[in-house]
């Protein structure tokens, strides 16, 4: 048979697995892609928008350590973990905490940017030629300290940054002003990641990006794997809602959702999920020119083209607990203070990062199966790091050398 006449099936059609199918079908590769919702319609949806190259320093750090009774504390924070979730979650929490070491935190800054320094070709390789160029706007992205204390706190990760090749200008608080108006005049200091740019509308750019994989000859099927089970003749039959499917391989990049398929083709990775959340502001998109990360505060503020979004924070509950109320409120009232013209707020989200506890994404083989592959894990950066997964899986699947080493990847580290 030839790659053309093998099918693959790609699980989840989120920013990850849009990407692997397109640049499978660009390498020859017959490909279905599979989903039981909208394409781009889940975390790859409400996100900040933001196309993060500069984005290499995880959230398990040593400062998490340092401040995490400070940032626990009340529902005026960025972070909030669910006691419940906590006492059943306890050793992947503790393996979480475990990767704020100095020597793990540098292990995971360096893997994550090896892929980050390939992201924006690979992604806008597949932007261009799937013409969604129109819904990328460059303007840098700001990133904002709230006191002089945490401005200085920051130095050490700006170098680490900078020590990963990523372009940084450090701007003061009349330069903050100058940039975007519209905020108050509080901040003593930031940086302006020259490089960063946006997209102005996730969920549209992924839908082109499936269109355009559709009208290229792949298949788009709506409905839920359930299971993924090994044949006699070693293809892989894939149990769905309404029926059974077979290939020849199957990519796994169902995000947060990627470990709860049975069959036993799959890896018990310890994947867990960040919950996040945006609020959005539908008509205040002009008060700011580029997304404005705040660092202290742990969100940013992305202009849109369907209004301006604060997207952010962290909370650790699962997949399965109700949205918190008090979290969106923390949210609503930083965008006011940050921003006090801001006007109505209108509709909000909950979304689910799927997290490793190394903070580093999952891409590679299933040891359980050769014609397994894995391409989740991406927590704050799927939306930038869709590209380059996409075309590290097709390398791995050709058997062409990869453009960066896969082992920091790999399912088995763990
Ligand atoms: C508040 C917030 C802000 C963020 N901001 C940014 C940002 O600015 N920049 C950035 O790069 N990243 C950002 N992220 C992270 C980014 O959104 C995620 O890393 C990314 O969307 C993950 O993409 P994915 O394709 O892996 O998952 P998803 O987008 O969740 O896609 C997975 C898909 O798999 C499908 N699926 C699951 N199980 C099955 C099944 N059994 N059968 C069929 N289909 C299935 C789901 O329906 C879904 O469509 C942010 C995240 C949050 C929550």
């Amino acid at each position: 048979m030839t790659k053309a006449q093998e099918n693959n099936l790609v699980i989840g059609a989120g920013m990850v697995g849009v990407c692997c199918a397109l640049y499978l079908q660009r390498a020859g590769h017959q490909v279905t892609l599979i989903d039981q919702h909208e394409p781009g319609s889940q975390t790859s949806f409400g996100n900040a928008a933001t196309f993060a190259s500069y984005a290499c320093i995880p959230v398990n750090h040593p400062k998490l350590i340092h401040n995490l009774p400070k940032l626990m504390l009340g529902a005026d924070r960025p972070l909030s973990v669910s006691p419940l979730y906590l006492a059943r979650r306890l050793p992947w929490m503790l393996n979480f905490l475990r990767h704020c070491r100095r020597d793990n935190v540098d292990h995971t800054i360096r893997g994550l940017g090896a892929l980050l320094r390939h992201a924006e070709e690979a992604s806008i390789a597949l932007f261009q030629s799937s013409q969604v160029m129109d819904l990328i706007k460059r303007q840098g992205t700001l990133y904002l300290y709230a006191t002089e204390n945490s401005l200085s706190a920051a130095q050490d990760d700006i170098k680490r940054r900078r020590d990963q090749g990523v372009p940084i200008t450090e701007i003061t608080s009349r330069e903050i002003q100058e940039l975007e108006p519209h905020l108050a005049p509080t901040f003593p200091g930031g940086i302006l990641f020259n490089d960063g740019f946006q997209l102005i509308n996730p969920k549209a750019l992924i839908q082109r990006l499936t269109q355009s994989f559709i009208d290229d000859g792949g298949q788009f099927i709506h409905n839920k794997v359930c299971s993924l089970k090994n044949m006699s003749n070693g293809r892989l039959k894939i149990g769905t809602d309404t029926h059974d499917l077979e290939a020849k391989r199957v990519i796994i990049a169902a995000g947060a959702w990627s470990t709860q398929i049975s069959g036993g083709c799959i890896d018990p990775v310890p994947l867990d999920t960040e919950r996040g959340y945006h609020v959005m502001f539908p008509n205040d998109a002009r008060l700011l020119n580029r997304p404005v990360g705040l660092a202290d505060a742990g969100l940013y503020i992305s202009p849109l083209d369907n209004g301006l979004r604060a997207a952010g924070t962290v909370e650790l509950a699962g997949l399965n607990a109700r949205p918190n109320q008090g979290r969106l409120n923390y949210i609503e009232s930083v965008v006011r203070r940050v921003l006090p013209e801001a006007g109505a707020r209108g509709s909000d989200w909950l979304g689910f990062r799927p997290t490793m506890p190394d903070s580093l994404p999952v891409i590679g083989q299933s040891s359980r199966h050769s014609s397994v592959f894995y391409a989740f894990g991406h927590h704050h950066i799927g939306i930038t790091l869709g590209g380059i997964t996409g075309k590290l899986i097709q390398q791995l699947i050709d058997r062409e050398p990869t453009t960066i080493d896969l082992a920091p990847y790999s399912p088995n580290r763990f």
